[in-house]
């Protein structure tokens, strides 16, 4: 009985999803309403199975929970260990990131002068949604908040992330080219 409900969440969020990227591949309409869709996602932190929320202590972890057979979208479980943080790096995609537990702080940066200026850090907790996009903003650094429990936040980009050809910077302004690829090598089956 359980399961089905929990099972239910993600699958319901799924096809709104699958809805949502058939009806349109307009960016802003795909943030827009992706993360009022993600919003009720994690609005209630019961669905997520134990599998894809376990941490590793020297990496924070990104599994693959679903990829859109078009690779029109992916969603992924980003598992922060305590302290853990990114590289700064960019998307090239729209992306949403939805808090499900614990708490996330991000930063922005923009180009300036050949140089990666910072801008102030924000908070994301429970139940809020951050967007990122080439357009609106796509290059960050994102660290857990705790340095004593685990975050977990969910992400949504619109491309099957772990393929995607992107790009991790210093603040000096150098990049190097980067593949995240995933955690785990098999889907998980509670969808
Ligand atoms: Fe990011």
């Amino acid at each position: 009985m359980t399961t089905q409900i929990l099972n239910g969440k993600m699958r319901h969020f799924i096809n709104q999803l699958t809805n949502l990227v058939e009806q349109t591949d307009e960016e802003s309409t795909l943030l827009q309403r992706g993360s009022e869709l993600l919003h009720d996602l994690v609005a209630e932190d019961d669905w997520l199975p134990e599998s894809c929320s376990l941490p590793h202590p020297d990496y924070y972890q990104q599994y693959l929970l679903y990829c859109d057979p078009a690779e029109r979208f992916s969603v992924v479980s980003f598992v922060w260990g305590p302290g853990q943080k990114t590289p700064i790096h960019d998307h090239t995609v729209w992306g949403l990131i939805g808090m499900l537990r614990g708490g996330e702080a991000e930063r922005s940066f923009e180009w300036r002068d050949g140089k990666l200026i910072g801008g102030e850090s924000h908070n994301l907790k429970p139940g809020e949604v951050g967007k990122v996009s080439p357009k609106i903003g796509d290059i960050h650094q994102v660290w857990n908040r705790f340095s004593d429990q685990v975050s977990i936040s969910i992400h949504v980009y619109g491309a099957d992330i772990g393929k995607v050809k992107r790009h991790v910077f210093t603040e000096a302004g150098e990049s190097k080219k980067f593949i995240s690829g995933y955690t785990n090598t098999e889907l998980p089956d509670f969808i």
